[in-house]
């Protein structure tokens, strides 16, 4: 289902939680929408569903208004993360729910039901009570809940927040395969970026209310717009005057320009191996530490600018000791604008 929202905003009294939002979701994409707490997420996702009136904008599904439309009348299905199953009935009848209430036949309904339990890989746990099931099972039995009654739009509120790493890893990729075989337009909201990056289509990114970005995952980590989604995607570290950069001075003669730096835009080495090149930092090492699969090293350059570099395998280099450090892109913002300069 093709999603168009429009000049959405939501007040709670004097509070102004979502502002101005837009945005359009094509069919059988899975969107994430991720943002700090309170950023306005959970009151858009309500509002999609019908439990939450906007005070102004406009929300379509197909082309049509449904603004008007009750949430039983919308075509959603819901995900949460603390699995509302049903205690007191088996993985067969919380999965059958909907289908009950929608007075779907007996033999239709067991057929569906049957073809959600292997769909969700739940064979052999029919008959089971939700107590004697795993949290990834729980979850797993939610999503076929939510399927059974064939939504139009799928709502995942952090759907596994309250399960822990590794299983959730393995119910991101699961979750990923299920909604490409179902086909069906979902929005996944999460806290993780993680997680948003590696499950979603495209992403939008809320911050007190306004959507400050939405596009794939690679495009906003490669051209985020402005600087808090800059520094929300990915690590960074955040300069505030690019001039006092060597390489970066007439960028930043205009106005003032703050400047964003990843950590794969800086090299840093010993004295010699930059002595060719004219444009490199003195530096001091702060720190290095190993994150599992690669290294990072912290360096202070100039007075307090405390940049990171990353480095696959350990680098010759001691907390103390005096670098280059050669920076050779950065992301430029100047209030409206963002662009990328490179140093080279
Ligand atoms: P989280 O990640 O913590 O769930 P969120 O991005 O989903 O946050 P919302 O739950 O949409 O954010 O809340 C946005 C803002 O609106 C918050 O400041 C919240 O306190 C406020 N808010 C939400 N619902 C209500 C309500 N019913 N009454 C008053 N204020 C509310």
């Amino acid at each position: 289902m093709h999603i168009e929202v429009r000049g959405l905003n939501k007040h709670f009294g004097d509070f102004h939680a979502v502002k101005d939002v837009s945005f359009d979701i094509a069919k059988g994409h899975l969107i994430g929408l991720l943002g700090p707490s309170g950023g306005g997420k959970t009151s858009v996702l309500r509002m999609l569903a019908g439990l939450e009136q906007p005070n102004a904008g406009e929300i379509r599904f197909h082309g049509e208004l449904v603004n008007h439309l009750l949430p039983q009348e919308r075509g959603i299905g819901f995900v949460f993360q603390n699995y509302a199953l049903f205690k007191h009935m088996t993985v067969f009848d919380n999965i059958a729910f909907g289908l009950k209430v929608k007075k779907v036949s007996k033999p239709a309904l067991k057929e569906r039901v049957m073809e959600l339990v292997e769909l969700t890989g739940l064979s052999g746990f029919e008959k089971r009570y939700p107590h004697q099931l795993s949290g990834g099972q729980r979850q797993r039995v939610a999503f076929a809940r939510a399927l059974a009654p064939e939504p139009q739009l799928l709502l995942l509120d952090e759907p596994f927040a309250a399960i822990d790493a590794k299983i959730r890893q393995e119910l991101r990729s699961w979750l990923r395969e299920l909604i490409e075989r179902v086909g069906i337009t979902s929005i996944f909201v999460t806290h993780d970026q993680d997680e948003a990056i590696e499950v979603a289509d495209e992403i939008m990114i809320m911050n007190q209310g306004r959507l400050e970005q939405k596009g794939t995952p690679w495009d906003i980590y490669k051209e985020p717009t402005t600087p808090f989604v800059a520094s929300f995607i990915g690590e960074s570290t955040m300069i505030d005057d690019v001039s006092e950069l060597k390489g970066f001075e007439e960028a930043g003669t205009e106005t003032k320009t703050r400047a964003l730096i990843r950590p794969e835009y800086i090299e840093v080495g010993d004295a010699h191996e930059f002595k060719m090149l004219s444009v490199t930092e003195e530096g001091i090492v702060h720190r290095l530490h190993f994150r599992g699969s690669e290294w990072m090293v912290e360096v202070e350059v100039g007075s307090h600018k405390l940049m990171t570099y990353r480095s696959l395998e350990k680098p010759a280099l001691t907390p103390g000791q005096k670098v280059r450090v050669l920076v050779h892109r950065a992301y430029l913002f100047n209030h409206e604008r963002s662009w990328m300069e490179e140093n080279r």
